[in-house]
């Protein structure tokens, strides 16, 4: 297994966790980019957005369903920005399903 979400999923590599259950991980970013910046990720590997089928995709609907609960539970009442890079023009760097929550500051108006 050498790839690193799979291992941070699995507890093998230590992560500043944020929610957790059978399905997926929501874990703080080692590098955020905004004040508030944290990881959604689902424990079974899927590589990226182009990765998702009809037969994986209800963990996918579950993890936007946590990413909703937990901006409550982080009171992140002035917004949020939900991002998944996908590929080489995108700079996807891990190849494993991720979802970036982005907060606690004015993001930039311009997403590309
Ligand atoms: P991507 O560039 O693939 O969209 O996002 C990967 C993200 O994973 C980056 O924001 C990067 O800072 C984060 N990241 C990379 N390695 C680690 C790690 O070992 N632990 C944590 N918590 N985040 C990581
Ligand atoms: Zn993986």
């Amino acid at each position: 297994m050498d790839c690193l979400f799979c291992q941070i999923a699995a507890g093998s590599i230590p992560s500043k966790k944020l929610y957790e259950d059978e399905q997926i991980l929501a874990f703080y970013d080692i590098e955020p980019k905004t004040p508030v910046h944290f990881l959604v990720i689902p424990k079974t590997h899927i590589a990226s957005v182009s990765e998702i089928t009809a037969e994986n995709s209800a963990v996918v609907a579950h993890i936007f369903e946590v990413i909703a609960q937990l901006a409550k539970k982080l009171d992140l009442k002035n917004g949020y920005r939900v991002v998944s890079n996908c590929g080489k023009d995108a700079g996807q760097t891990v190849p494993h399903l991720h979802f970036h929550v982005l907060a606690g500051r004015e993001l930039y108006p311009d997403m590309a």
